[in-house]
């Protein structure tokens, strides 16, 4: 009998009002039941928004070292129990254990960062335009912060969020992926037993249509952080902006990976077949699109093709599985479409394009990995985000045409230029249309004490992580002390 899981509100672990549960499904094993969640609906939402608004007028008042002493706490937590998360990631994520370590690793990071910022969050002091009078700013928290969080990094992404928003002196309704809600349980029980006071991080478990849409449309939600597809954040966005509410998305991409003809060709066939290929591509910072130039082309495309053709496809807990299960079978059935509307359109599948049977695979989703040629960017395939391991490819005759096709995709996440001249890798952080630019890497690995996010399509301006999350989540004041003893104003300025 599969486990009982429940939402956590209050401080107080409950079942959906309701009564209801959804199962989560192992996607190594899909006749695996891994536990049964609450499926919560808008009453849950109201109770936990009501809890955390409770909560705020204490948490507020905590000054921010203080709170940062249980991020420590937590973050000594995350790392005694690295293996045990990593293995639950595993199970229910579908990715091998140790590449879940980086992710428990990552949360551990930005627990530490976060805590330091308890000790930094700056203001501004400046000179007033006025004769005695002082002038300074100082950040303060948002309120309530709703976090929707997407399947594909449960840890990571909790940790991301959730950090930076009580260290700001936010209280949070966190809503886990529906394919991904386990990892989020553990989260929640490391920052209980860290010490923070109930009601502050509340859990509600469900589905977007069901717990989404409540929490974007809650009137005491002050802040919503969404991280999921351009489509839903859509969605989140409108809702919000409605009734006023701070939004940041965080949203899918479309990343290009530029490689040159002077580059050190094995290096950018690393980049480019880690950057596409694990996690089977269910990274928002996947490489989907790769822009070769023709003097290279014919010798990188043969090692491109060799190389993924040499990958091991299979289940999460077989350690030497370098491509493993899309998350479910919606998943599996957009990829296969994207590729069958492709070859309808004239692409070329040089290796892969198929679901792979029989065996193991039998027990879950898994697509060979697949390359494409003959595009163009006006093709579905060449501009819709496809959560897969699939990689397309152009061929170009100078950078300038590279950075056209790089710029030419509706996304703006992540971009990779593989190059040995200093002159055209600090142009192209000039000339690339995304929020993160690498050279010489793949399009993944953003630090957590960086910046990230994305332009067009892959957010709306704010970046999350780092030092910006301060700013995504707290609220600026402008203060003013006149020390002159007489009303004054830059409006009416008098000279002595
Ligand atoms: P998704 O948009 O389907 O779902 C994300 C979350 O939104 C889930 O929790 C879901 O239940 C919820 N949701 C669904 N409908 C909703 C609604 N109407 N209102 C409110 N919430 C709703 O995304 P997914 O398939 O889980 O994740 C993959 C996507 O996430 C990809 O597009 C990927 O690029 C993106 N992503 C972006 C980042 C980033 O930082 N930019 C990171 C990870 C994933």
């Amino acid at each position: 009998m599969a486990e009982r899981f429940k939402n956590y509100i209050n401080g107080e672990w409950v079942d959906a009002v309701s009564g209801e549960t959804f199962e989560n499904i192992n996607p190594s094993n899909i006749d695996e039941v891994l536990g049964l969640f609450p499926r919560s609906t808008k009453q849950d939402v109201d109770n936990a928004v009501s809890a955390a608004r409770t909560a705020f007028n204490h948490w507020r008042s905590v000054p921010p070292p203080e709170r940062a002493e249980i991020l420590f706490e937590a973050a000594r937590l995350l790392n005694a129990r690295r293996e045990e998360l990593a293995n639950v990631i595993s199970r229910e994520n579908g990715k091998t254990a140790s590449s879940c370590l980086g992710e428990v690793q990552s949360a551990i990071d930005m627990a530490n960062f976060m805590a330091g910022e308890g000790r930094r969050m700056y203001g501004k002091t400046t000179h007033s335009g006025l004769r005695k009078r002082f002038a300074m700013t100082k950040r303060y928290p948002i309120g309530v912060v709703g976090i929707i969080l997407p399947f594909n990094f449960p840890m990571a992404l909790t940790a991301w969020r959730v950090f930076p928003a009580l260290i700001c002196g936010n209280t949070v309704v966190l809503k886990s992926d529906e394919n991904s809600p386990e990892t989020t349980v553990h989260f929640v029980k490391i920052m209980e037993e860290a010490g923070l006071p109930k009601g502050v991080l509340n859990l509600v478990h469900g589905f977007g249509v069901d717990v989404g849409e409540a929490i974007t449309q809650h009137p005491d939600i002050s802040m919503v952080s969404f991280t999921g597809s351009s489509a839903t954040g859509r969605i989140v966005a409108e809702n919000c902006v409605k009734r006023h509410a701070k939004v940041s998305l965080e949203l899918g991409g479309k990343n290009a990976v530029i490689v040159m003809e002077d580059a050190d060709l094995d290096l950018a066939i690393d980049g480019v077949v880690c950057g596409t290929f694990s996690v089977s591509g269910q990274r928002c910072t996947a490489t989907s699109r790769v822009i070769v130039h023709k003097d290279v082309y014919d010798e990188f495309m043969k090692k491109l093709v060799a190389r993924t053709e040499a990958l091991k496809v299979g289940p999460a807990y077989d350690e030497s599985s370098d491509v493993t299960p899309l998350i479910n079978k919606k998943q599996l059935e957009r990829v296969l479409s994207f590729i069958n509307r492709a070859k309808e359109e004239g692409c070329r599948i040089i290796t892969g394009g198929q679901q792979l049977k029989g065996g193991v695979y039998d027990k879950g989703y898994y697509v060979q990995p697949t390359i494409i040629d003959n595009v163009t960017t006006d093709m579905e395939i060449a501009r819709e985000e496809i959560f897969g391991p699939v990689l397309i490819v152009f061929k170009t005759d100078s950078y300038e045409d590279a950075i056209r096709i790089h710029n030419s995709s509706q996304y703006g996440l992540s971009a990779s230029l593989f190059t040995k001249d200093v002159n055209r890798a600090f142009a192209f952080f000039d000339d690339a249309e995304a929020g993160v630019c690498y050279i010489n890497a793949p399009t993944f690995g953003s630090e957590p004490h960086m910046p990230f996010g994305g332009v067009k399509k892959s957010g709306q301006g704010y970046r999350e992580v780092g030092w910006a999350a301060i700013e995504a989540y707290s609220e600026v004041k402008t203060l003013y002390v006149d020390y002159s003893a007489r009303i004054q104003n830059v409006q009416f300025v008098e000279k002595d």
